[in-house]
């Protein structure tokens, strides 16, 4: 067993940090507080190669395995949680699911253009009535001739104004009572595609989420992933992708409050001596490190299965609601570490509270995986083998 991170993860790791730093962190507390997302920060990610992580080489990628999208992640979100939500939508749930599902035709079509930011992708699944039972989606494709035909709406859709393409699920629309679902790339500048901002969120203020519509777009089939009837298992496929993302971000998050927790910690005082020595406040710094290394481990291991071609649904669920969990929690004793400072924007402790909360929710809520996880120690809930697979690190065409 090997945990050490390659050089080439160390190199990869830095220029996310570096990115944080420069591109990220600058003028953040005013567009957090005014709730603007700044479009240009997805050309930068282009142009830094950051949306060409983990896409192989031969379709334009940059070839790293799949543990250095974890490490961005993580540096990503350190800086702030919309940075790492692009990664999300962008390289988890559309990128690696086209990896997986799409056909090499449609790999050479959309994977170049996704790996230098020429695109951005996004993720619709959600509906404003189906989240958590996706299985009930309402939004439905009509077979036409070569092409479907869609109606319906997708809501809380991270980078519903700004991605240029949408992996879709949708619902058949076919004689019979079983709901077969498709997988769809849909175009913005497709006639019928709207969007809209969803304003006045809790957290993730600096990024863009809403709402997408399709009134009659119609999509070929060549826009389909994988066949009729397998939508839902190539939306289950994407949150895998997506969940990996959300985990090692969620890292980030509790590096950022051990960080400015024990800064804060050595030099406020009570009654002349630093709150760092207090044992209560060793608690909650002590529990925030735990989180650290835990997380790392649990989301390091789900790297190595995506490189090593393990199916990894069982693990990745419990990377998501641990690593969420904990940076919640680290957030809420972040605040309470900085005291009355914590509660305003002077110190950045309340944004990761706001935005640690988010990623409770989604990606599968905290219910939800509780669930899954009892499921599968129960043995109620087994993997079957999936038609497609994420292929093997290093991927060859
Ligand atoms: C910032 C943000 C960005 C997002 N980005 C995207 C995106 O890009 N694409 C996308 O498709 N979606 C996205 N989502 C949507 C997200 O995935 C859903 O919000 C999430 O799946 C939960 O669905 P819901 O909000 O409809 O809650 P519901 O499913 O209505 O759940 C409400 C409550 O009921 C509980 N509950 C539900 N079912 C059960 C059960 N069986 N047992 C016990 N409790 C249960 C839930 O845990 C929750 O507490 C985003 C959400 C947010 C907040």
């Amino acid at each position: 067993m090997d945990f050490a991170l390659t050089s080439e993860h160390e190199l990869i790791r830095e220029m996310a940090a570096k990115f944080g730093r420069q591109e990220v962190l600058p003028g953040l507390t005013e567009r957090d507080r005014e709730g603007k997302s700044d479009r240009t920060l997805l050309d930068k990610m282009g142009e830094a190669g950051i949306l060409g992580v983990s896409i192989p080489e031969v379709y334009g990628g940059s070839g790293s395995d799949y543990v250095s999208l974890g490490l961005v992640c993580e540096e990503l979100e350190r800086a702030d949680t919309s940075a790492r939500v692009v990664l999300s939508v962008h390289s988890g749930l559309h990128c690696l699911t086209l990896l997986q599902w799409a056909t090499e035709e449609q790999k050479k079509r959309w994977l170049p253009k996704l790996a230098s930011g020429e695109r951005v992708g996004g993720f619709g699944l959600t509906e404003p009535n189906a989240g958590s039972d996706a299985i009930n989606i309402q939004t439905h494709a009509r077979k036409d001739g070569d092409s479907y035909v869609l109606n319906g709406e997708k809501t809380w859709i991270s980078l519903a104004d700004y991605a240029d393409q949408f992996l879709v699920i949708a619902r058949l629309q076919e004689p019979g009572d079983k709901a077969r679902h498709a997988a769809f790339i849909v175009e913005r500048n497709t006639p019928g595609f709207s969007s809209r901002p969803i304003k006045g969120k809790l957290g993730v203020r600096a990024g863009n989420t809403g709402q997408i519509f399709f009134d009659n777009l119609r999509v070929g089939a060549e826009n389909r992933i994988g066949e009729d009837g397998d939508g839902f298992k190539v939306a289950m496929s994407a949150l895998d992708h997506g969940r990996y993302t959300v985990a090692s971000g969620a890292v980030g998050i509790i590096v950022a409050c051990l960080e400015a927790s024990t800064e804060y910690a050595r030099s406020r005082k009570v009654s002349g001596e630093e709150i760092g020595r207090k044992q209560l406040v060793q608690q909650m710094i002590a529990h925030m490190a735990a989180s650290r290394d835990i997380g790392r481990l649990l989301y390091y291991q789900v790297g190595w299965m995506k490189n090593t071609g393990i199916r990894h649904t069982r693990e990745v669920s419990m990377a998501k609601w641990q690593n969420c969990n904990n940076a919640f929690q680290s957030a809420s004793d972040a605040i309470e570490i900085h005291g009355a400072y914590g509660y305003c924007d002077e110190f950045p402790v309340e944004r990761y509270f706001r935005n640690s909360r988010g990623a409770v929710i989604y990606e599968g809520t905290r219910e939800i995986h509780t669930l899954v996880q009892a499921e599968y120690a129960l043995g109620y809930r087994t993997d079957r083998p999936l038609a497609r697979t994420l292929p093997k690190w290093p991927v060859k065409a």
